[in-house]
């Protein structure tokens, strides 16, 4: 896979070569198996694949290209550059401004913007509306466009599927960046629906099969369906497309659905599944599936809690937080320095929306085994000040150089 210029401090003395390490002895990825860093008082499991994708290190690799090609000019991003506060406060440090929220409110508006002004487009994507509006404006969308090649995978896969006539239901979350820039991309060629869980897919399921009135649907799915979207006409034909970083397995299971809800209404049998039903794979990006496929693998380990860093925004992180949570104790954490003491740390419940504190996270029989990982966002540096803050909290550890060469000999 291509490798990218991107700043040395996202980088991580401990834990990039032990990625590369693994990388090379597997080459085909075949080995899921976690890296055990065995310290003595302490055992850190580190999981197979985590961190930085091909698409956020193109995006960041574009972005530090940007500032340094545009001395004196006014760099803006369009919103956070990927979901992690290093990254976007780095950028932000270095004189970046961003034009929207991560939910796409206004923060500066575009009609402070000029023709002379860089603008850099996320690796989420955008509207086609944003993009026509900047135009507008005068400013190049395309030199700095860092729009991951996998999110625009799943805009072609949305557009195959109006092609051939069928609607095109997004399973996403239908704030985040992505899911907002597919609906755009989709709603082009076919009438599009989003559905962000499997309840609200069974809510979708009675409109196919006229259990509810078509008039509470506009209620129920407001804001998540395009222009003109007519129900009865619409849910006839459907195909599924998701937000690459979603759980694999809610996934499948609400494609899986909608394929029996249409099989049963319809009375289908065989080839004729296709007349109501687009058979499609799903549409998760390679690190997603490999990211979730790894935590898989963690916790098939015993261990006594988890820690999961990333941006608290990060959609593909909080899905390895609920993988990890199911099974054990877990940690959801920006950075070391949410690590405040070896009795106390802060930690984000995303399900709540709020920083809880922890007390005495670390338990008191030795050796303690921890499970680290983290999402696609979140950098090397990030994980090796979580694993030596850890590691620090144990005095009869072995040094960090000494765990490396008995891994890598
Ligand atoms: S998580 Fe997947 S879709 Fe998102 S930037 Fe990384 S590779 Fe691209």
């Amino acid at each position: 896979m291509k490798s990218f210029d991107i700043p040395e401090y996202y980088r991580s003395r401990i834990i990039t070569p032990l990625k590369e390490f693994r990388r090379k002895r597997d080459k085909l990825k075949r080995d899921f198996s976690p890296t055990l860093l065995d310290f003595g008082p302490v055992r850190v499991l580190l999981a197979r694949h985590f961190g930085f994708c091909y698409g956020v290190e193109n995006a960041v690799e574009i972005a530090y290209k940007a500032i340094a090609e545009n001395p004196g000019k006014r760099i803006f991003l369009l919103s956070e550059m990927i979901h992690n506060p290093d990254v976007n406060g780095d950028l932000q440090s270095r004189g970046v401004r961003f034009l929207m929220d991560t939910k796409g409110r206004q923060l500066i508006p575009f009609s402070d913007l000029n023709p002379n002004d860089v603008v850099i487009i996320p690796a989420f994507g955008t509207t086609l509306e944003t993009q026509q509006q900047l135009a507008a404006l005068g400013l190049d969308v395309v030199k700095y466009d860092t729009t991951c090649p996998f999110v625009e995978k799943v805009w072609n896969k949305a557009g195959q599927i109006g092609q051939k006539n069928y609607s095109v239901i997004v399973h996403g979350k239908p704030s985040h960046e992505e899911t907002r820039a597919t609906f755009s991309h989709s709603k082009e060629t076919a009438p599009t629906v989003v559905v962000k869980d499997m309840a609200q897919t069974q809510r979708l399921a009675k409109y196919i099969t006229h259990e509810l009135p078509v008039e509470a649907f506009y209620e129920e799915f407001a804001g998540q369906y395009s222009v003109g979207f007519d129900p009865t006409r619409d849910l006839q034909r459907i195909g599924v497309v998701n937000q690459t970083t979603m759980l694999a397995s809610d996934t499948q299971s609400i494609a899986d659905y909608l394929k029996q809800v249409m099989i049963q209404h319809y009375d289908l049998t065989g080839d004729s599944v296709d007349a109501h039903f687009a058979n499609t794979r799903d549409t998760l990006c390679y690190a997603t599936n490999d990211n979730q496929d790894a935590t898989y693998a963690l916790l098939t380990s015993p261990a006594d809690f988890a820690v999961v860093a990333g941006g608290y925004n990060s959609s593909n992180t909080s899905h390895i937080v609920d993988l990890c949570e199911a099974k054990l104790p877990t940690y959801f954490i920006e950075s070391a320095q949410k690590i405040v003491s070896d009795t106390l740390i802060l930690h984000f419940d995303h399900h709540t929306k709020q920083e809880i504190t922890t007390e005495n996270f670390i338990p008191a029989h030795r050796p303690v085994t921890i499970l680290l990982t983290c999402g696609a966002s979140c950098p090397d540096a990030v994980v090796e000040g979580i694993l030596l803050k850890l590691a620090g909290f144990f005095p009869d550890s072995k040094s960090v150089d000494d765990v490396l060469e008995t891994i890598m000999q």
